[in-house]
């Protein structure tokens, strides 16, 4: 766990302060005080995880590798990654659908 602090005063910004924790999908920094909104939990790296990486859990589990594979296609964001997903074939396990008797006709 972490502590940001961004003092954006001088500039007219505002200060900004907050817990940070380290993504461990794709090492963003977290933002505590957003995740306790938007939640976002990996069990299986049994840690918070960032909300993009929370999304693309809902469809492909837990997906730490991402980031290597981010690293080797040239430091993509979160964009993309749905689409590195698509480009390296991640296995995607879909349940195998078969049709069973249905040739039509012979029934
Ligand atoms: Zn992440
Ligand atoms: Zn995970």
């Amino acid at each position: 766990m972490g502590h940001v602090v961004n003092d954006n005063r001088a500039s007219g910004g505002i200060l900004e302060e907050f817990d940070s924790k380290s993504c461990p999908h794709c090492q963003a920094v977290i933002n505590m005080t957003t995740w306790k909104k938007e939640g976002g939990y990996c069990f299986k790296c049994d840690a918070p995880i960032c909300h993009p990486c929370w999304g693309l859990m809902q469809k492909y589990g837990c997906t730490p590798f991402l980031r290597q594979v981010d690293l080797v296609l040239g430091g993509k964001r979160h964009q993309s990654l749905e689409d590195i997903v698509r480009q390296t074939k991640f296995v995607v396990s879909r349940p195998a659908i078969k049709f069973f008797g249905t040739k039509g006709g012979d029934a």
